[in-house]
């Protein structure tokens, strides 16, 4: 079986695990530390405002928290999101008014977020397709201009950047996931970035039952009296990420500028063998200044044969998917409105398999079955007609 995703873990990241183990320290701690600084250096940001939490949906939820989005309010969603985002949002009593998508990139304009604006609009909620960065900057200037938030879900930019700059720095609060299938994995796990410096702090307090960030790690030199005493600042839960998880991200991001290299061969081989391929679109270009962390490679089908074409594949050992179905055409979020580029991007694209574990025959070998069973179900891919 050839998976869509899988993660690349190994000796690596088990050396960093055995340390951690004969540290006898499992819980948040040193390693957690080490890896938040080291990722906000990643990204280039200061490491205060980092907080590695268990999940980047944990961080989702936080985010709609810290910028106190409740009920009356409006947050602008892309209907092709990952579900966390528009959970958090409606489950602060918030309502989630999606916006359309660029039917070949499956990223919003910045138009399509204006169209979704309301008087009642007071967050946009955003997400990189794939990795691919999308037009985060003018969305972040016309946030800027109309005094909305902007929140990046940016699970899938763990290392996508625009002129030099990374995504998840353009708003007032990001997030990132390394669930298990993401680009750089901990298992699970996510990072929170937060703009300003109090609400940064608060982050840190709600993701662990609220206590004062002092309460937690502190060196054997400025131990209080009574030092067990609770300073509890805020209502907060507990969910941050450890040093077993921080020392596999440690690794992993070590190892990131090869994952992605490796990922951009598979992406240019893909695009390579493709090529001209009768009923095949491929993804979009990068435009110039833009960097992806190629987290999905997707084509797009015609319609009445993508489906048949993926039941083949699957059949031949070859997993692919679609993300993300349509928020807006799921029940229980109650849109009741008509995105026709998000819901033709969501019956023509397929996502093949991509990560960094495939070597260039399997590569091939999907570019060739693909090639095959859109032969086999009629191309019918009028280029022409579009
Ligand atoms: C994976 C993902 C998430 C959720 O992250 P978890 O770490 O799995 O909670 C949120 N948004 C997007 C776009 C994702 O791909």
């Amino acid at each position: 079986m050839i998976n869509v995703f899988q993660p690349t873990v190994g000796a690596a990241e088990l050396d960093a695990l055995s340390e951690v183990f004969a540290s006898g320290w499992l819980g948040r701690g040193p390693r957690t530390a080490a890896f938040e600084a080291a990722f906000a250096a990643h990204i280039g940001v200061e490491p205060a405002h980092m907080t590695f939490l268990s999940s980047g949906t944990a961080g989702l939820f936080l985010a709609i928290e810290l910028l106190g989005l409740g009920p009356g309010d409006d947050v602008v969603l892309p209907s092709v999101s990952f579900v966390a985002a528009a959970n958090a949002i409606t489950a602060s009593g918030a309502r989630t008014v999606f916006c359309d998508v660029d039917p070949r990139t499956l990223n919003p304009s910045c138009d399509d977020v204006e169209r979704a604006v309301t008087g009642r609009t007071r967050a946009v909620v955003i997400l990189h397709y794939g990795g691919y960065p999308g037009d985060i900057a003018a969305v972040a200037d016309f946030c800027r201009q109309r005094g909305l938030m902007l929140i990046e879900d940016a699970a899938c930019a763990v290392a996508s950047t625009v002129s030099g700059r990374a995504c998840g720095t353009f708003g007032d609060i990001a997030m990132w996931s390394f669930d298990a299938m993401k680009v750089l994995v901990t298992g699970d796990g996510g990072m929170l970035w937060v703009r300003d410096p109090e609400l940064a702090a608060r982050a840190g307090r709600l993701s662990y039952h609220g206590l004062a960030q002092d309460s937690g790690l502190r060196s054997a030199a400025r131990v209080p009296h009574r030092w067990w005493e609770l300073k509890v600042r805020d209502f907060g839960r507990r969910v941050v990420g450890n040093d077993v998880t921080a020392a596999i991200g440690a690794v992993q991001l070590s190892r990131l500028p090869d994952l992605l290299r490796r990922r951009a061969e598979i992406v240019r081989l893909y695009d390579e063998l493709l090529a001209d391929t009768p009923g095949v679109r491929l993804p979009p270009p990068l435009p110039d200044g833009h960097t992806s962390s190629y987290y999905f490679y997707w084509v797009q089908l015609d319609a009445t044969v993508r489906d048949a074409v993926a039941a083949d594949l699957l059949q031949r050992g070859i997993y692919t998917t679609f993300r993300y179905p349509p928020l807006h055409k799921v029940p229980v979020y109650g849109a009741r409105v008509v995105l026709p580029e998000t819901e033709q991007a969501a019956e023509e694209t397929l996502l093949l398999p991509l990560h960094a574990g495939l070597d260039d025959d399997e590569v091939r070998t999907v570019a060739g079955e693909l090639r095959a069973a859109v032969r086999r179900h009629g191309a019918g891919y009028e280029e022409e007609q579009r």
